[in-house]
């Protein structure tokens, strides 16, 4: 990779040279615990997105995001689209968690957890390593420019390879196992469509970790460019002591501890150079402080001139994760989970939705009885089949019946049918009369419906 000026990293992204044109990251591979550490929590987390889909809890599967019939699977819990107060609750605690841990522990998330990085560092990178050396061992110092033919054809088979399995797995996430088995041993021409969102996918991501890379954290990622706003002085992240580092000196015995070799930044992957300060491309993936580490071994200085602290801690030595900040955000989080604790609780297991049938306002029936049509929608969000008689509360004399005779819902089951109520004329308290309906199953009221009948 072309060397930067001290000062290009003001100017542009530092994969990205003075003409505008990539610059091709051949990152060296990190030793160390942190590596140890990171890999551990990343291979933990691979596994998980690869085995969670197949488990199950009591017949339910364990995740599954199932967009298509808007119902998702989350630990096990169903929640349908029609619980939008407790997606939209979700949301708002996975928002704030993160926001509450980029103040107070800077970017852990894009280092040892977000998807991008796990599959480029853990899984790409060093099947990439395994083909091209590392530059540690020699095989091959300019990374990808001086590879053979057949070095490179064969590493992009084996990308092409692991991309159709991330797909695979990615699909899992949103169709379940059984139907992407089907997908892939019943006829093409069956599951044409899902079938070629599954090449186009495989072909996606193959672009994006054989070639596009770091960029995407660069160049695309919004939650990167969110840092400036969401990192304060007491901000954790991996930071490089510049009181102790600087002047950097070569001889170990002048100057400051950093004798400029510039190890740290031969084994980042998106090539910045970490003595520059806090930047939107590091990822707080801690090889820097590896490498500089093993450094500070050779040259005899105490570890960590790179290391995981705040600027405060840097300036002046005193560390607090307890600020104003920190204190709003988590205070907002509790609020909110509890909120959400309580709104999960009081779920009901059934959803009814009634409107009135199209262009109908009321039917007389004889000189003493109306009759007004509506459509209906019964979902049960429960584990067990339930049977549902609808029952009209306050107006004893009322009738309901329903247009296919009864109300049939096996577990996670929909039923989309008519309802007639029929109400005596001296039940009519005007034009529009308020009604409740009460759906039973057996004895037990399982849950009320509202609505008007219309009458003369
Ligand atoms: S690895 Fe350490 S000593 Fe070498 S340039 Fe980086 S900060 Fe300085
Ligand atoms: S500067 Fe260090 S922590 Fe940041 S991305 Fe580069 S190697 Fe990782």
């Amino acid at each position: 990779m072309e060397k930067n000026s001290d000062q290009d990293f003001r100017d542009r992204p530092d994969n990205i040279d003075a003409s505008g044109q990539r610059k091709w990251v051949n990152a060296r591979q990190p030793k160390g615990k942190w590596y140890q550490r990171r890999s551990f929590v990343g291979y933990t987390l691979l596994l998980f997105l690869v085995v969670a889909p197949f488990l199950k809890i009591q017949g339910h599967p364990f995740m599954l995001l199932d967009i298509l019939n808007r119902r998702f699977f989350i630990f096990g819990q169903m929640v349908f689209a029609e619980d939008t107060y407790i997606l939209a609750m979700v949301m708002a605690v996975i928002v704030v968690s993160i926001v509450l841990f980029t103040v107070v522990f800077g970017r852990v998330w894009c280092g040892w957890a977000c998807p991008q990085t796990l599959f480029l560092e853990l899984v790409y990178r060093r099947i990439e390593f395994l083909f091209d050396g590392n530059g540690r061992k020699g095989k091959d110092k300019k990374g990808g420019a001086e590879k053979s033919q057949f070095r490179f054809i064969a590493k992009q088979v084996v990308f092409i390879i692991i991309s159709i399995l991330v797909t695979n797995v990615f699909l899992m996430w949103f169709i379940g196992p059984e139907q992407l088995l089907k997908i892939i041993t019943e006829p093409i021409s069956d599951h044409l469509i899902g079938f070629s969102i599954m090449i186009a996918l495989s072909f996606f991501y193959y672009w994006i970790y054989a070639y596009f890379r770091e960029q995407v954290c660069t160049l695309f990622c919004p939650y990167g460019r969110m840092q400036g706003v969401l990192l304060d002085n007491n901000s954790i992240s991996v930071i490089y002591d510049y009181k102790r580092g600087e002047p950097r000196n070569p001889k170990v015995s002048e100057g400051g501890d950093c004798i400029n070799c510039r190890q740290c930044v031969s084994v980042c992957p998106t090539g910045i150079d970490i003595r520059n300060g806090s930047q939107l491309e590091c990822i707080h993936c801690t090889a820097c402080i590896d490498e500089c580490n093993l450094v500070m071994k050779k040259i005899g200085k105490p570890y960590n001139l790179i290391r995981y602290d705040s600027f405060q801690g840097v300036e002046s030595g005193k560390r607090s994760l307890l600020n104003p900040r920190s204190i709003a955000y988590t205070a907002v989080l509790v609020l909110l989970m509890m909120m959400l604790g309580f709104t999960a609780g009081r779920r009901t297991t059934i959803d009814v939705t009634l409107w009135r049938a199209q262009g109908t306002l009321y039917q007389q029936l004889d000189p003493e009885t109306y009759s007004n049509i509506y459509q209906v929608m019964f979902l049960n969000k429960g584990s067990e089949s339930l049977e549902l008689t609808p029952k009209l509360l306050d107006i004893p004399t009322g009738e309901i019946s329903i247009g296919s005779g009864k109300v049939l819902l096996p577990p996670d089951g929909k039923q989309k049918d008519a309802m007639i109520i029929k109400l005596k004329k001296s039940s009519l308290t005007g034009r529009e009369t308020a009604i409740r309906i009460g759906l039973y199953s057996g004895d037990q009221l399982k849950e009320t419906v509202t609505t008007n009948f219309l009458g003369p």
